[in-house]
């Protein structure tokens, strides 16, 4: 996809803080981080948010996400993390290829929103 920031990181063109990458994903530092970890899972397709997912791209997702069970202590969430997506305007949502936030490292606040 032209002109997206994340699919050019994904491919390099863009340079970030990688933390891990395989085939389907990789796993950056967020730019601007909200907690002690924030990290972000994106995925290498590009589809701006779950209404735009195939099945087989839902099916790579879940794979992505249960991932993290092998890598979440390597990033220093050993105690907890709180993954969110957001989608379109009420949900801020600005860069529009689907990614997953990882928060992390530090005790987050009990409400969200
Ligand atoms: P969202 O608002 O949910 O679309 O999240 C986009 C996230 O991408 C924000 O938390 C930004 O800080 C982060 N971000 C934007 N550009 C970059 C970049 N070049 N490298 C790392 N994170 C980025
Ligand atoms: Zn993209």
């Amino acid at each position: 996809m032209e002109n997206c920031i994340f699919c050019k990181i994904a491919n390099g063109e863009i340079p970030s803080t990688k933390l891990y990458e395989d085939d389907d994903m990789v796993i950056i530092k967020d730019l601007n981080p909200q907690a002690k970890v924030h990290l972000l899972l994106i995925p290498k397709q590009h589809y701006a948010n779950i209404m735009e997912m195939s099945d087989l791209q839902a099916a790579t997702l879940a794979r992505c996400v249960k991932k993290l069970s092998e890598l979440a202590d390597g990033f220093g969430l050993e105690n907890g993390f709180r993954l969110v997506s957001n989608k379109g305007e009420h949900g801020c949502q600005s860069v529009q290829h689907l990614h997953i936030h990882i928060l992390g490292g530090e005790q987050l606040a009990d409400k969200m929103g």
